[in-house]
């Protein structure tokens, strides 16, 4: 018998037979978050306006998201190990993990998933966000967003305490910081990964080998005590594996972004921030349903750019952005309303490529190496430079560096990061303080005024060009 939630998952790209199969499953999910009647129509509402819904690409991926969420909220319900990772996180070991350990083992990062189901497709974080907030990371107390929505989730029992936490210490010590207190509160084990972001500046492509040895041997250990708590042993197959997996999401995001430089740009940059966090924040959904879900949106894209068909006027400039808020389609919208088509992410641009001549030691190693070449892992110095490169090689009219306000790394750059890539590159970018994990306080209205500004000079300085 259908209920009143088949609507909205119909729309995400569930057929009726997976709706029935999974209705068990999709009750008590839908319980956990606070998901009811009452919200179904503002929900339709928020699909059919905010996310391009009429692409099956898009609703292959909402889907995937919300197969995510029930595998997430129900993974201890349904007998399996729990694991979660730290965001940002070196791309690897968490899908080597999942596919070494198979359908009994939950490996995600549950702050991530939580922004892309319960914020950006029911908009239901705020009970998760006050959670938080009297559980020991009241509001200003520095520590982001996205930590105060892992420790909600948890806080509410919405989703399942880990029996392993990996915090990722290399790049941001906060996450680290949080998972520390959720040790306290809770118990489980927690493995820190270290490394060190020094060093001088204007070093970048270039960096001390010790810091390869230091962080690859800290990966190494993640590994050593993955087999030690759980009995899970990583190896070099199961790596491969979630790399080749991991190459084949990544280069089909690679070619959404040469796709979305298209005049006019021929989707909204929501559905590229939705695309890119699943081979990120998921090791299961992004494995199995991933892959068809990129290539079915890319080759609909590709169909909109032969044709013409934009979301925005032909010589709308052109703008890179750091990455698309995690749970809030409207502020993607509002950048877009303001005429500037969100061509590229920072995050979809690929790294250089690896020196054959370094000799490397182990799996851990291996990770290291490319996490430095990434540049955000490197150094803000390192962060910088990749942006600016990026932005020249795409040929941008203009950059906006939304800087998370309460996330030192990125803070730490805010405005250097502008006068960096002016003095680089010439083009004029937007400092943007903003939340991409909750918009609360950051949200399209209070941004629109700066946006809106800078919309307006990159337009003056295209059409004096
Ligand atoms: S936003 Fe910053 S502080 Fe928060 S998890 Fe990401 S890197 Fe860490």
């Amino acid at each position: 018998m259908p209920e009143y939630y088949d609507r909205i998952f119909g729309i995400c790209g569930f057929q009726d037979t997976e709706i029935e199969r999974e209705r068990s499953r999709i009750e008590r999910a839908l319980d956990k978050i606070g998901v009811g009647p009452e919200d179904i129509p503002r929900v339709e509402q928020r699909l059919r306006e905010q996310h391009e819904v009429e692409l099956e690409g898009v609703r292959k991926i909402l889907r995937a998201w919300i197969l995510e969420l029930l595998d997430l909220v129900l993974a201890k319900e349904e007998g399996k190990t729990v694991i979660y990772y730290g965001y940002p996180s070196i791309q690897g070991p968490g899908m080597a993990i999942s596919s070494e350990s198979g359908e009994n083992v939950y490996v995600g990062c549950p702050d991530v998933v939580l922004c892309h189901t319960v914020g950006l497709i029911f908009d239901k974080l705020a009970p998760f966000l006050e959670a938080a907030e009297t559980n020991g990371l009241p509001p200003g107390h520095g520590l982001c967003s996205l930590q105060q929505i892992r420790n909600g989730g948890l806080a509410l029992g919405v989703v399942p305490v880990p029996d392993l936490v990996i915090a990722s210490s290399y790049y941001c010590d906060m996450g680290s910081k949080a998972d520390e207190l959720l040790h306290e509160i809770y118990g489980h084990p927690a493995v820190y990964i270290d490394g060190s972001m020094d060093s001088r500046w204007g070093e970048f492509p270039r960096y001390d080998l010790e810091r390869i040895r230091f962080l690859g041997g800290q990966l190494d250990k993640l590994f050593a005590n993955v087999e030690k708590i759980l009995g899970i042993e990583v190896t070099r197959r199961s790596m491969k594996k979630a790399m080749a997996t991991s190459r084949v999401l990544y280069s089909a995001l690679g070619q959404l972004t040469s796709l979305m430089t298209a005049d006019p740009m021929p989707i909204s940059g929501v559905v590229s921030g939705i695309a890119m966090n699943l081979a990120a924040a998921s090791t299961g959904r992004s494995m199995s349903e991933g892959p068809d879900a990129l290539s079915t949106l890319c080759k609909e894209v590709e169909g909109r750019v032969k044709s013409g068909y934009g979301i925005l006027e032909k010589g709308a400039p052109r703008v890179l952005n750091f990455a698309h808020s995690f749970s809030d389609p409207g502020i993607t919208h509002m950048i877009e309303k303001a005429g500037l088509a969100l061509a590229a992410s920072f995050v979809t641009v690929p790294p250089g490529k690896r020196d054959k001549s370094l000799k490397l030691y182990s799996l851990g190693e291996e990770l290291a190496e490319s996490a430095m070449r990434g540049g955000a892992y490197h150094s803000t110095y390192g962060f910088a430079k990749r942006f600016a490169e990026a932005a020249r090689s795409l040929s941008m009219d203009g950059v906006i560096w939304g800087y998370q306000y309460n996330c030192r790394p990125m803070a730490l750059g805010s405005h250097l990061f502008k006068q960096f890539i002016e003095e680089e590159t010439g083009i004029p970018t937007l400092s943007l303080e903003m939340d991409y994990y909750e918009s609360r306080t950051y949200g399209a209205e209070a941004l629109r005024t700066k946006v809106e500004t800078f919309a307006e000079m990159l337009r003056a300085r295209k059409a004096k060009a």
